[in-house]
């Protein structure tokens, strides 16, 4: 979460030699990326750190364009500002000028941590937007910046937690939320879109929003207005190593998904990509992330960071992180990771609505979203209350809406399958609507995390209740994610350490082909027995992806 912070750039790793041989993998790997490009993008950033330190000679130059070509990227994000330090423009523009004549695209960076006065509270190292030096150095930096690139992604640092004597005064009597994301919206236009456009009339800025995403507007991250006014939108897809069962910290695969379909949704086209790291993150993971990401119709990957990418290990949040090894593993599923952004692009979700309206406040379901993700359901997240899709799933976020009663009462008329979690069936302020046959009331306990443990018992009269106006049935254990694309494809992942079967109960089948599966070692056999497709022996942390056709 927060503490991704300037850690990021802070930890701690063992070195080691960036040279080895470049094998004609590698080379075949780098035009397999450029060949590739019209559907996904690998991209790293070079910290104002890494400027610094590693790409500031001609030497640590050829090293970066060799390891970038390596790993199959084709796009490279240069920063200037970080924690307080800037860059300097002499490094920045060799670097920037080197990339672009080896082919890459290149684009610019900033991190808004240390700038003018930091904030009072919270983490301490986001600034106080309210402050004077704030508002000086914000222009200072954007103008910087926009000189010398006409791409600039911000990267997660732009919330306030400042509770400093001005902040209090200047927020009267609005909510903490509305007071920071009006601040921040009006921000945005006056201190960083405004003077970078001065400076450069080709400047095109990114917000890019972090991976909390049920508490962006708590601390100024508004969804709407600053989609809007941003040029794109990214996100912080690191979903990172977990186990509840050990510590209470960390995110599932799922969320990754959820957060690209959401953004992508209320940024009406302009979503971006996805960025992930390696902190605290082991291989299967880390190329979780990346499948994730592009399920997510995320259109590129940015491998935080090119420093800590050189390194062999990290420890972050008390887990222990990989990167050397982490990349290894990505880059065998490269090839294949276009192939899923071939069969994701263009076909539209199909399966459960599950909306969360911006802004909405996590009423004892935090992160609910991405938990749902994790029983089987193909859900289709969205922004809005309603959409024509046949079935939905309500959270305690719709109470966001103060009409919601009477909005649920024409869903319900309408003949859609609904379910609703227990906290909200217990807040509706019309109780009548529990009565209604396409309610369903799912029995989601106190905590969405303990979705995990349940019994495939507990999850399928959910799944059968949702997926029957779709003519679909679906059979697999927990931590097994199912993606309905288009009308022809379906994807699985198995986020279990065990191999699992999963069946798939589809209206009037007449054929069935397997037609991806990540990583190119993982093992499901497919068969089909009328209606019902079965992947049998689903190997563990494997994607599969097939096509079917229907008469
Ligand atoms: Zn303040």
């Amino acid at each position: 979460m927060m503490k991704n912070l300037l850690q990021k750039s802070a930890v701690i790793g063992i070195t080691v030699a960036l040279l080895s041989s470049v094998s004609s993998y590698a080379q075949s790997l780098w035009k397999t990326a450029l060949n590739n490009k019209d559907v996904l993008v690998l991209s790293t950033l070079f910290t104002a750190q890494d400027c610094r330190d590693k790409i500031n000679t001609a030497e640590g130059l050829d090293a970066a364009v060799k390891w970038c070509k390596e790993t199959g990227l084709t796009r490279v994000f240069i920063e200037s500002f970080r924690g307080g330090y800037y860059a300097e423009k002499e490094t920045l523009v060799n670097a920037r000028d080197r990339f672009r004549k080896e082919g890459f695209d290149v684009a610019g960076c900033v991190t808004t941590v240390r700038v003018g006065k930091n904030g009072v509270g919270g983490w301490g190292m986001t600034p106080c937007y309210t402050h004077e030096s704030t508002v000086k150095e914000f222009e200072k930096i954007f103008e910087y910046t926009a000189s010398i690139f006409d791409l600039i992604m911000i990267d997660d640092f732009l919330f306030t937690e400042c509770t400093c004597e001005d902040c209090i005064a200047a927020k009267g009597d609005l909510t903490w939320a509305k007071f920071r994301s009006d601040l921040l919206v009006k921000f945005s236009n006056d201190h960083i879109i405004r003077p970078a456009k001065r400076v450069n009339p080709k400047a095109e800025i990114i917000i890019k929003y972090p991976l909390w995403y049920d508490y962006f507007h708590e601390r100024g991250y508004e969804v709407v207005r600053e989609s809007m006014d941003y040029d794109y939108t990214w996100v912080g897809t690191e979903t990172r190593d977990y186990n509840f069962d050990i510590k209470p910290g960390g995110t599932v695969q799922y969320n990754a998904f959820f957060i690209m379909r959401w953004l992508d949704g209320i940024g009406a086209g302009k979503a971006g990509g996805g960025w992930i790291d390696a902190l605290g993150t082991t291989p299967k993971y880390y190329v979780e992330q990346a499948r994730q990401t592009v399920l997510g119709n995320g259109r590129e990957i940015m491998l935080f960071h090119y420093g800590s990418l050189q390194t062999n290990s990290n420890t972050y949040d008390g887990w222990d992180g990989t990167p050397i090894a982490d990349v290894d593993a990505l880059k065998k599923e490269i090839p294949l990771l276009f192939d899923l952004a071939r069969l994701v692009r263009g076909k539209a979700l199909k399966g459960i609505y599950l909306p969360k309206l911006p802004n909405s406040e996590p009423i004892k379901e935090p992160y609910i979203f991405s938990y749902l993700g994790m029983l089987g359901l193909p859900l289709i997240p969205g922004h809005e209350l309603t959409s024509s899709d046949p079935s939905v799933i309500y959270t305690t976020h719709a109470l966001k809406d103060p009409s919601f009663s009477s909005k649920l009462y024409s869903v319900l008329n309408s003949g859609k399958q609904v379910a609703v979690t227990e906290e909200l069936a217990n807040r509706l302020s019309d109780q009548t609507l529990l009565e209604n046959k396409n309610l369903m009331v799912f029995k989601s306990g106190d905590d969405p995390k303990k979705f995990l443990k349940m019994t495939k018992e507990e999850i399928q009269p959910l799944r059968d209740r949702l997926l029957a106006p779709l003519g679909i049935k679906f059979n697999a254990p927990v931590k097994v994610s199912f993606y309905l694309l288009g009308d022809s494809h379906i994807v699985i992942e198995n986020f279990n350490d065990e191999p699992v079967d999963a069946t798939i109960e589809l209206p009037k089948v007449t054929d069935a082909r397997q037609a991806l599966l990540i990583p190119s070692g993982g093992k499901a056999a497919l068969s089909k027995n009328g209606n019902v497709v079965t992947l049998k022996g689903i190997s563990p942390r494997t994607l599969v992806a097939f096509e079917y056709r229907q008469q």
